[in-house]
């Protein structure tokens, strides 16, 4: 897959291809990222990418034009085919179906916003899709598009090492995630589940999958609402 940014701060996003999962994505090839910063598609000498809001108020908004200019910049890179996310407090609410969602393109351009936000005339004409990261407000969008990155990395092919890996990940059968050990097998008086010593995998699994739905009952009913549930997880629940 290849990830096109649209940022003033193509630095910030070392911090996923250089670094874990999406950077070891990055080294073997499976995804490509590449940058276009609206500043380098300036002509005045101060390289001016904001300006003020017609109407008054507070803040600056980026202009129109380097902006575009630097969309046009990652659509070479990243093909015509490109979606174009616009990653806004706006949007809709990125969770774990949008992120398999996305993980099926071929390419995204993501755009940070920056200062007050984007000219509106920008979103419509250029924009497929705008997404937030939830409801709270960033002083950009990097740290948006870095969250969108690293979620949509770990559901493509290959990326993580363990092909079941993104499967048993909270959400990805609408459950949250079992509780997990490892070694010492006694910490502070606590054991490690007798269950998960015993080698019996179907026992192991079945326990694992109590846990799932206990936890997501207790911690996120929401989740199990409209989740249509097998015979063996309602009996499970039941239990
Ligand atoms: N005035 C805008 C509003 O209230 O909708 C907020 C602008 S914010 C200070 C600057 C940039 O941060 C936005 O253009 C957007 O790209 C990004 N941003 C802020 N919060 C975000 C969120 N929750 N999800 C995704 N991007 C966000």
């Amino acid at each position: 897959m290849h990830i096109a940014l649209v940022s003033l701060f193509p630095e910030m996003f070392d911090a996923v291809s250089d670094h874990g999962v999406t950077g070891r994505a990055v080294k073997q090839g499976l995804v490509e990222i590449s940058h276009s910063n609206p500043r380098d598609f300036t002509s005045d000498r101060h390289r001016t990418v904001d300006d003020r809001p017609y109407g008054g108020g507070p803040g600056m908004l980026m202009k129109i034009d380097p902006l575009q200019q630097a969309i046009a910049a990652a659509r070479e890179k990243a093909g015509k085919d490109a979606k174009v996310i616009y990653l806004s407090p706006q949007g809709k609410r990125l969770d774990h179906g949008k992120a398999v969602e996305l993980s099926r393109e071929q390419a995204l351009i993501l755009v940070a916003g920056r200062y007050e936000g984007v000219d509106e005339r920008l979103i419509e004409a250029e924009v497929d899709e705008e997404i937030s990261i939830g409801d709270y407000v960033l002083s950009g969008g990097e740290l948006a598009a870095m969250v969108v990155i690293d979620t949509v990395t770990r559901q493509l092919p290959g990326v993580l090492g363990h092909e079941l890996s993104a499967q048993e990940d909270s959400y990805a059968d609408g459950l949250l995630d079992c509780p997990h050990y490892t070694r010492p097998e006694e910490y502070q008086g606590k054991l490690v589940p007798e269950v998960l010593l015993s080698g019996n995998h179907e026992q192991i699994r079945r326990w694992r999958l109590k846990q799932a739905l206990g936890r997501t009952q207790e911690r996120r009913p929401d989740l199990l609402q409209g989740r249509s549930m097998t015979a063996e997880e309602e009996a499970l629940l039941a239990e």
